[in-house]
């Protein structure tokens, strides 16, 4: 009999297939007590396993395809170094040592006591690190207790084989990037949320995928019929034949038009009333720009460079110098054609550092405390270093500086006075640089919305930032799953704010982009060009979808319907006029 399951879809698409499930989630660990004399061997058999767990991960990042979003080795990244962390190694060996306890045991209680440190923690980024721990904890538990976990093989004949729709608690990043080579149809998982490993691994490879399915090992038998939507994050087991022939022809559809969206590439995004629209592309890391390229953006919008201070290989408690930002700036920027918009330093609340601990301690409530460019002006030997490096790098490219978190015009002029005296310093050592180097505003904070008229006249571009600006025009955590239900792009406050950015910029004859995830959700953009939008900037793999928008889209009419949907501060009324917008999706 069919059965619908529900949890939260976190990749988009439909997939057809059988369940296989990834058995051994659930690790039972045995504790003993050990002689004196086996003391030595048991240290010896927790370092070999320590060294087969970093071979396996190392085989498994030598997988990753050239042209691969550089997120997906980062991960692979991520938890190498967290193998080779004192935490993670010396800890678990002083464990042995002094309770002379086997090795499952010591790592178990060492794993419990850091997931409770994460799970205490205020930030929601930092609290799903957890999920890290598990991970690399359970590849070496899995290899002390000689339970590894076997991943289903490809099928011999795949071509004939129904496609697998992989069901388990929780799946690793390495396991993720193995099994997307299989050509699985899906993944479903008791466990994760929208910003899970799983989640945004399985949006890479654009495999369907639901997370937060509770009971699904249990409810789902082992290679029965499966239907995924990961768009509406249900599942249906043991599907009929009239379920099966709507769910086919829904899939038919989607594929034809990613198809059709491949030949989208090459074309300008120009509306049907002949507006030009430029598409660019949000990056972290190098590697990100050539994909970006590739998938129709003409340019970078925003390029994250918290990364590079983020996971400092081997090198947890310093910062990046001036030489090594330069490197690493000269390299995306030679490798971006078109305009590349680079953000300053934005650490501090859902963005952390390994060397947090120079930067001061954590305060009570990072997101309204000493972050981005307020950390930038009160720590200038950090945001010199910084500067230096990216007028630097200007002289390879077009490039643009872009300050996060302004919220007043005093702290913008602050900033770009900083930035005039280090491009004459600069100057004074006979530094190469462009002529210009644009600097904007991002506009996040309501304030700077509302300031945006006299921001305007010192910026030389604005770009909204809606994931903060919503959570702090609506005082919601972005990332706390509790008020999740209130964070609402549509909200008339928020609207009202965009409007006035792109209206202020306007008047000013400065460009306004946005950057922020609603530039990148297609059910947005017909609204987004009906307020004036512009400049739109995503994560790559939105692009053609926006851009195939664009193009059947008539952006006087969409005006006119905005100023309809602005003029009711009513969200019911706001949601019920977005039909009329025709999500475009
Ligand atoms: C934003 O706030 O919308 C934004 C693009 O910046 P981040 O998500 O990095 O804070
Ligand atoms: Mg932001």
């Amino acid at each position: 009999m069919s059965l619908w399951l529900s949890g939260i879809g976190v990749s988009r698409g439909i997939a057809i297939g059988r369940v296989q499930k990834l058995h051994g989630g659930d690790l039972e660990i045995p504790e003993y007590t050990l002689a004196e004399e086996n003391v030595g061997a048991e240290v010896t058999r927790f370092f070999a396993a320590q060294q087969r767990a970093r071979e396996q991960l190392r085989q498994v990042r030598a997988q990753i395809p050239d042209g691969a979003p550089g997120e997906i080795a980062a991960f692979i990244d991520t938890h190498l170094l967290m193998l080779d962390d004192r935490s993670l190694g010396e800890a678990v060996v002083t464990l042995i040592r002094t309770n002379r306890i086997n090795a499952e045991a010591a790592l178990k209680r060492q794993r419990d006591s850091l997931i409770a440190v994460f799970e205490q923690m205020e930030d929601a980024y930092l609290r799903s690190r957890k999920d890290d721990v598990q991970h690399v904890s359970a590849r070496i538990l899995r290899i002390l207790l000689k339970q590894e976990r076997s991943l289903p093989a490809p099928a011999e004949d795949a071509a004939a084989a129904e496609p697998n729709i992989i069901v388990a608690d929780d799946i690793t990043p390495a396991d993720i990037i193995l099994l997307a080579q299989q050509g699985v149809a899906a993944f479903i998982t008791e466990y994760g949320g929208p910003l899970s490993h799983t989640a945004i691994l399985a949006r890479s490879y654009s495999i369907p995928a639901i997370v937060g399915l509770h009971g699904a090992r249990r409810l789902l038998r082992d290679g029965e019929a499966v239907i995924v939507d990961g768009d509406l994050g249900h599942a249906l087991a043991d599907p009929d034949e009239q379920a099966l022939a709507f769910f086919r022809s829904k899939r038919a559809g989607q594929l034809a038009r990613r198809a059709a969206l491949s030949g989208l590439r090459h074309k300008p995004a120009i509306s049907r009333d002949g507006i030009k629209i430029k598409l660019l592309a949000n990056i972290e890391l190098s590697e990100d720009a050539a994909h970006a390229a590739e998938l129709g953006a003409e340019g970078v919008g925003l390029y994250r460079t918290e990364f590079l201070y983020m996971n400092r290989q081997g090198n947890a408690d310093s910062l990046p110098t001036e030489d090594e930002q330069y490197e690493a700036y000269a390299r995306v920027v030679s490798s971006v054609k078109g305009p590349i918009t680079i953000r300053t330093l934005d650490l501090g609340a859902d963005k952390q550092v390994d060397s947090g601990s120079r930067l001061g301690p954590t305060p009570n409530n990072p997101a309204l405390g000493l972050r981005a460019i307020r950390l930038c002006l009160k720590e200038p030997d950090l945001f010199r270093a910084q500067v230096r490096a990216l007028l630097r790098a200007s002289a390879h490219g077009d490039v643009q500086i872009m300050l996060p978190m302004i919220s007043s015009v005093a702290e913008f002029r602050q900033a770009t006075a900083f930035i005039a005296a280090t491009r004459e310093q600069l100057i004074g050592e006979g530094r190469k640089m462009a002529a210009q180097v644009p600097v904007g505003a991002m506009i996040e904070v309501p304030a700077a919305a509302l300031a945006a008229p006299w921001l305007a006249q010192y910026a030389s571009f604005f770009s909204i930032g809606t994931n903060d600006l919503i959570q702090y025009t609506l005082a919601i955590d972005r990332v706390d799953d509790e008020v999740n239900y209130l964070y609402d792009p549509l909200h008339p406050a928020v609207l009202q704010l965009i409007r006035m950015t792109i209206e202020a910029g306007d008047h000013a004859k400065i460009s306004v982009a946005m950057c922020g995830e609603m530039a990148g959700d297609p059910r947005y953009t017909r609204l987004l060009l009906g307020l004036g939008l512009t400049e739109f900037s995503m994560h790559p793999a939105s692009v053609l979808e926006v851009k195939r928008i664009i193009i059947e889209s008539d952006i006087g009419v969409l005006r006119q319907q905005a100023r309809k949907l602005l003029a009711s501060g009513d969200a019911g009324v706001v949601s019920e006029l977005m039909r009329e917008f025709g999500s475009g999706v």
